[in-house]
């Protein structure tokens, strides 16, 4: 397949001061919950990136110093960190791509926990840590230290292989935007005070950098250029600080500022979404731009190129639903782009401290530790035929990836449309975007003639028997619970009987309540939320219960918190945090609150209750009840459960769960670790550092 000239553009190979990345497919930095503890996952992650076709791979924020310290981030304090970040870069040039390198010192906004020094700032000001902390006002010799600390990584930098030394003064969260912003910075010397005095510290990462490594390494700045600093910001001089500094860096990576607006959800952005606030940053300098926006269409991407918008596409997001996106596009094969579905998973799994998650791609996360490829799959190594039942999620990519790995495979749902909870749950507001989690898995399968698809089957034990298929696999899903037991209540709620109660699946089916409605949330993640939405647009009356102290207090995972909250606080009449649905009687609710038991009572035409899930495994039951000997005579040699079936949860656990049987025709638990671990180097054989001055620290009379 070729692709149309049209797009020859992102092709183009574009210098960066003094390197030049072969194409305009920039991945910028994003964290990935991988980082120095779990440094051959990182390298492996980033390889494949490269592998997929990216001109430039960066990491995630690196620690330039034990004194700003981010415990989950990686780290470049001294030459002991060069290794595993060389491997990284090493990977991401044997694919011809740059490698950059986000150094930061994230100042107050960290506690400093696993180094506890004390944090720093321009001024004097509580931390963000997780212990309550205060950073100390920098003076002139910290400030100079500090340039010191980023001098020196830099240059490790270079000697990891880094062709890109990021300067990062973006989210709020770093040393360099907190000189710059007023509501942080409250000195009165020449890094306080005008902007040019605030800027000061910023300009001179930038200038020690260059002078450092700049004859073979680019210096870049990444920098929230908008005021949106959510509640209580009050930034306005973005374009100013552009202004100032056009010329010093040899980029200029821009995005918005805190990054629950820079990395929104298709929630509340659609693709592009930053456009409006970054366009006016190429009529500044001369120097490329890379900003992102949840770029998936090559027809964006090349209009944001001519439309002047940027000259290089970034993306975070885009490359972790799918690796191989640039190749994708070079080669024509539009079709096979798996379009990121911006749900912010990948974030929460980095915000949980854990290797990240990706909905639309099982593969991520697991390139070295099950050496799982995502573009490549082992061919088939048995003789099985397949009977999948069920089309969510689980099932299209159980039959998707055992299609690609040459198997016969029927997918039978008894839904005239497939895609299972998908297409209930993107018909919900502003979830429409999750489509794309279906719609590339159908659009592979159809290709894969080995896989038959069978729409409009409902699928029997009987049925199951006559299959002539010796793996079945039953991808039935899960039905939401309609006696409110859940994270709160062990047992159902007393009298739900006496009044309408209606679940997700009833407004998802078009059985909606009129009237004032209790909405009682004990789910914590967008269902609740979506549902009140939904129901709002029926023009009922709701109350929003949730035992949480926030709404939707699973979002904060994902960014997205604060907008649902004050969505939920827009729209629906009353919301009761911290509130139990307690008991129901005809047209009234009566609520708890958790922490002192006091009960309210609300007038309430109907409930709705959001709790937990109960998979739907009839079939499997069935199976399981009959005589061992008549599947052995029927040629099945196993029955298992996937997704929402096994154990419901979210879409990403239930497509990770039909790819692992894929992969491995099975999903017990097994008693040895299916993946690779890495053990931390043991240093209990290492001297102590020295006591007393520091050679590489110049002494003064104050400490
Ligand atoms: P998951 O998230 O685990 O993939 P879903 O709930 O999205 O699960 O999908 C389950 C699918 O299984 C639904 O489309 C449903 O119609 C289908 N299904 C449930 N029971 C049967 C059955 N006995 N025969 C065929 N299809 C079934
Ligand atoms: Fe996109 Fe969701 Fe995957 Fe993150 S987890 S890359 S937002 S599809």
């Amino acid at each position: 397949m070729t692709r149309p000239s049209r797009y020859d553009i992102l092709f183009e190979p574009l210098r960066i001061g003094p390197v030049t990345a072969k194409n305009r497919f920039f991945q910028v930095p994003h964290c990935n919950g991988m980082g120095r503890a779990f440094p051959s996952s990182m390298a492996a992650m980033r390889g494949v990136k490269a592998e997929g076709g990216w001109g430039v791979i960066c990491t995630e924020q690196c620690d330039v110093h034990y004194s700003g310290n981010h415990q989950r981030e990686l780290r470049l304090w001294d030459e002991k960190d060069i290794p595993y970040l060389a491997r990284a870069t090493g990977l991401i040039h044997e694919q011809g791509a740059l490698a950059g390198v986000e150094l930061v010192h994230n100042g107050s906004h960290v506690g400093n926990l696993e180094s506890r020094a004390i944090p720093i700032a321009p001024s004097l000001r509580p931390t963000r840590g997780v212990f309550p902390a205060t950073a100390r006002a920098m003076d002139k010799n910290d400030i100079r230290a500090a340039r010191r600390w980023y001098r020196t990584a830099a240059i490790n930098a270079r000697r990891a292989g880094f062709d890109i030394i990021y300067v990062y003064a973006g989210h709020d969260m770093t040393l360099p935007i907190h000189f710059l912003s007023r509501r942080h910075n409250h000195r009165t010397d020449e890094y306080g005070g005008s902007l040019e005095n605030r800027a000061r510290f910023l300009r001179e990462l930038v200038e020690d950098a260059k002078e450092a490594v700049g004859d073979t390494c680019a210096v870049a700045i990444r920098f929230g250029v908008d005021g949106l600093m959510g509640a209580g910001g009050d930034e306005d001089e973005g374009r100013d600080v552009v202004e100032m500094l056009a010329e010093l860096p040899d980029l200029w990576d821009v995005n918005l500022s805190n990054f629950d607006y820079d990395g929104s959800t298709s929630r509340f952005s659609d693709e592009g979404y930053q456009e409006q606030y970054i366009k006016f940053v190429k009529s500044v300098t001369s120097k490329p731009v890379v900003g992102v926006g949840r770029f998936t269409s090559p027809d964006t991407m090349v209009s944001m190129i001519k439309g002047g918008t940027l000259d290089f596409i970034g993306a975070a997001r885009p490359s972790i639903a799918d690796p191989f996106l640039p190749h994708k596009i070079e080669e024509g094969r539009f079709d096979d782009i798996r379009e990121c579905i911006g749900c912010n998973i990948c974030v929460a799994g980095d915000r949980a401290g854990v290797p990240m998650r990706c909905t639309q791609n099982p593969t991520m996360g697991e390139e070295w530790r099950r050496g799982w490829h995502p573009e490549h799959i082992p061919p088939k190594d048995t003789d099985d035929t397949v009977l999948i039942i069920g089309a969510g999620p689980a099932g299209l990519e159980a039959a998707r990836a055992l299609g690609q790995r040459g198997y016969s495979v029927m997918l039978a749902d008894r839904s005239r449309e497939l895609g299972g909870r998908v297409n209930r749950e993107c018909r919900l507001p502003g979830l429409g975007t999750w489509a794309r989690v279906r719609d590339w898995r159908l659009t592979q399968l159809r290709k894969m003639p080995g896989v038959q698809l069978l729409p409009d089957n409902e699928i029997t034990g009987d049925m199951v028997l006559e299959a002539e298929s010796s793996l079945i696999a039953i991808a039935t899903g899960a039905t939401w619970r309609a006696d409110g037991v859940g994270r709160y209540h062990s047992d159902p709620i007393a009298g739900l009987g006496r009044i309408p109660v209606f679940t997700p699946d009833d407004i998802m089916d078009s059985r909606l309540p009129t009237g004032r409605v209790v909405l009682f949330d004990d789910d914590h993640y967008y269902m609740g939320s979506v549902i009140a939405e939904r129901l709002v647009e029926h023009g009922c009356e709701v109350t929003f219960v949730t035992p949480e102290s926030t709404v939707s207090a699973y979002t904060q995972f994902t960014a997205e918190q604060k907008r649902v909250q004050r969505r939920v606080m827009e729209k629906c009449a009353n919301v009761r945090t911290a509130t139990a649905l307690r008991r129901t009687e005809a047209g009234t609710a009566h609520l708890s609150c958790v922490y002192t038991g006091r009960e309210t009572t609300v007038p309430a035409d109907a409930v709705v209750v959001v709790t937990g899930s109960t998979p739907r495994d009839e079939l499997y039951t069935d199976l399981q009840g009959r005589d061992e000997s008549a599947l052995t005579a029927a040629g099945i040699r196993r029955v298992v459960r996937l997704g929402d079936c096994l154990a419901p949860g979210i879409i990403a656990a239930a497509v990770h769960s039909g790819h692992l049987f894929a992969r491995t025709l099975n999903t017990a638990l097994t008693d040895r670790t299916p993946f690779r671990r890495e053990n931390v180097e043991l240093g209990w054989d290492q001297p102590l550092p020295a006591t007393g001055d520091d050679p590489l620290t110049p002494s003064g009379v104050f400490g």
